[in-house]
């Protein structure tokens, strides 16, 4: 814009300087050649009132410098130089030079113009014998009798002429310098006036270019400028305010992306890696931030899902499949291959989304095996049933022992059957999260000691001792009937697999925030290699043992169920033959987060 002003100042100056030459030469020209006119006709009217005064008073040429001392006498009354000429160009008289020092006058062009029969000559020239420019004007003298005798000349310095005019134009010429440095200033505050609220204004668009939005035009000026500035400030208002819903809606996108439980991978046209969220680091088990600008190859070795992905771009269709990924252990993921346009034209991106399923197909095969096993396990209790019930028809019912034998078998069946029942029931209910937990503050000892009362008769049978031990009061935040339920199943278990004249423990303490309820035995312990399998449901170490004490295998992995959904963790601790310790840590103050589930 500066250079705007200093080309518009430019083209003034050089406009307004030419202007100013030509007036100036124009009308200096006109001035000088309107007083040289003017006094040439006043030397000429001069010259002819001279001429008239000597004519006629010589006779010839010899008789010429008769005249000198009128002409004397004239010339002390005029500043014009007076100059007699005979007719071959000597000089008889010369007012303002001394006439012997002449040279001769008969080549002068204004003597030659009166000789040639002019009634005047004139001329302007560098005097040769006074050495100035000046003026001439020549007539012819004569005698009485008409006859041409010499030439009378007059001159004046035309420096004198134009004297008065040269003046006028030294006025002009200051009148033109000042107009000119007038103009020059005036352009120069008018080019401001414009060139900065234009630069300003220029500023402001680059500014938004550069995708900084704040910026405003804030000058005053030419209403049409600052109808521009404003539009322009219109324009940065209305981006500004695009840019922060941009930005926003790409912050929630990111927050929406980064919080996905589906691992999401943006790939390019040339199948590069551009974007990835946490949760495909976490699938992949990799940080794959580092791998951004790389090849997927470089990421997935799974060739099935690469396969996927190379159909997915050679089809440039949707691609859907479950894929066994192996990482550390196997993964199961829900492959989906999208694509979506690319950021330039006429490419195709594509979104990898990964979606971990392995735990859910683990709870479906879970749930599979327990149909099975649950159908299984019924159908022993089932058979027996059907079998004496039948032996029984085929007229064992005559024989009264045997009856009565096959009743109390079949008896201890149904028991079996129906605690069985029980507690698949209690399991299914329990997943399916249709038990309210009624948390209140709880003195472990009088659960334990409910417990005890319940299990009392069974322990005397085979003559073990049930007691308590613990060195303060334990107060816990429990559901009453869960705690219950868990210390009733360890219990149980400890009385099932201890020998007579054994002894159960339950030992009640703290650990930092937390409640420890440790069931022990001196019993028969559980092998090392089956301790981690226990839990698991319709397991059993030896199932004859465990059946015969009642047991339906589903004890344990109900306690599991109950301390985890507690907030707890249970530990195992045995030694085949010597005894078997469960401990159960639960938290002192029950965080609510599982209160409201059904
Ligand atoms: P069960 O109804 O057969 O007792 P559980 O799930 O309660 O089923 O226990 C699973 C298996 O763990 C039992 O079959 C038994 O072999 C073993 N077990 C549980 N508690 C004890 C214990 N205190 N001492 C020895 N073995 C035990």
């Amino acid at each position: 814009m500066k250079q705007l002003r200093r080309r518009i100042l430019l083209f003034f100056l050089i406009l307004f300087g030419a202007f100013s030459i030509i007036f100036y030469y124009i009308s200096s020209n006109t001035f000088i050649q309107q007083a040289m006119d003017q006094q040439g006709e006043d030397l000429q009217a001069q010259l002819l009132t001279l001429q008239s005064q000597v004519d006629g008073r010589v006779e010839t040429q010899e008789d010429l410098p008769e005249l000198n001392e009128s002409l004397e006498e004239t010339s002390a009354l005029i500043s014009e130089r007076i100059t007699l000429i005979n007719l071959s160009g000597k000089v008889i008289f010369d007012s303002h030079v001394d006439q012997t020092s002449i040279e001769n006058h008969f080549d002068r062009p204004e003597f030659q113009e009166v000789l040639e029969g002019e009634e005047i000559g004139t001329y302007d020239r560098v005097s040769s014998s006074t050495d100035d420019f000046r003026y001439y004007a020549a007539v012819p003298l004569q005698n009485t009798s008409g006859e041409q005798i010499g030439i009378l000349r007059l001159s004046k310095k035309v420096e004198e002429m134009i004297g008065i005019t040269d003046e006028i134009v030294r006025y002009l010429l200051v009148f033109i310098t000042i107009s000119l440095i007038l103009t020059m200033l005036f352009t120069f505050y008018w080019t401001k006036r414009i060139g900065d609220p234009i630069e300003e204004i220029k500023f402001v668009a680059n500014k938004l270019s550069q995708q900084k939005y704040k910026v405003r035009y804030k000058s005053t000026s030419y209403q049409e400028i600052d109808g521009l500035g404003q539009t322009v400030n219109e324009l940065a208002g209305s981006l500004e305010s695009q840019m922060q819903e941009i930005k926003q809606n790409d912050k929630r996108l990111r927050e929406l992306i980064n919080h996905l439980v589906i691992g999401v991978m943006l790939l390019d046209e040339n199948r590069q890696i551009t974007m990835v969220n946490p949760i495909m680091n976490e699938i992949l088990e990799e940080n794959l931030y580092g791998k951004i600008g790389h090849s997927y190859l470089e990421v997935f070795k799974s060739f099935g899902l690469n396969q996927l992905i190379e159909a997915a771009y050679e089809k440039q269709e949707l691609q859907n499949r479950e894929i066994a990924l192996l990482i550390q252990d196997e993964k199961i993921v829900d492959v989906n291959i999208v694509p979506i346009p690319g950021r330039m034209k006429n490419t195709t991106n594509y979104i990898v989304l990964l979606y971990d399923i392995t735990e859910i197909r683990r709870l479906e095969k879970v749930r599979t095996d327990f149909v099975a096993n649950a159908s299984h396990e019924l159908r022993t209790p089932i058979t027996a049933l059907k079998g004496f019930s039948e032996t029984l028809l085929d007229g064992a019912l005559e024989d009264r022992e045997v009856l009565i034998e096959f009743l109390e078998i079949m008896l201890k069946e149904s028991s079996r059957l129906d605690l069985m029942v029980q507690d698949i029931l209690q399991l299914s209910k329990l997943e399916q999260k249709q038990v309210r937990l009624n948390v209140e503050a709880i003195e472990a000892k009088v659960i334990v000691k409910e417990v005890f009362q319940i299990l009392q008769q069974k322990a005397e049978l085979k003559n073990i001792e049930l007691s308590i031990e613990y060195d303060e009061p334990v107060y816990l935040e429990v559901d009453h009937d869960q705690l219950k339920q868990i210390i009733l199943n360890l219990v149980g278990n400890a009385v099932s697999y201890t020998p007579e004249n054994g002894i159960v423990k339950v030992e009640l303490g703290y650990d930092n925030q937390e409640a420890v309820i440790k069931v022990v035995d001196n019993g028969i312990g559980i092998p090392q290699e089956e301790q981690s399998r226990v839990f698991e449901r319709f397991y059993r170490v030896d199932k004859a043992r465990s059946r015969n004490a009642g047991g339906t295998g589903l004890g344990l992995s109900i306690v599991k169920y109950l301390v985890e959904n507690l907030n707890g963790f249970i530990e195992l601790n045995s030694e085949l033959g010597k005894g078997t310790s469960f401990e159960i840590h639960l938290p002192i103050k029950f965080e609510n987060k599982q209160l409201t589930q059904k």
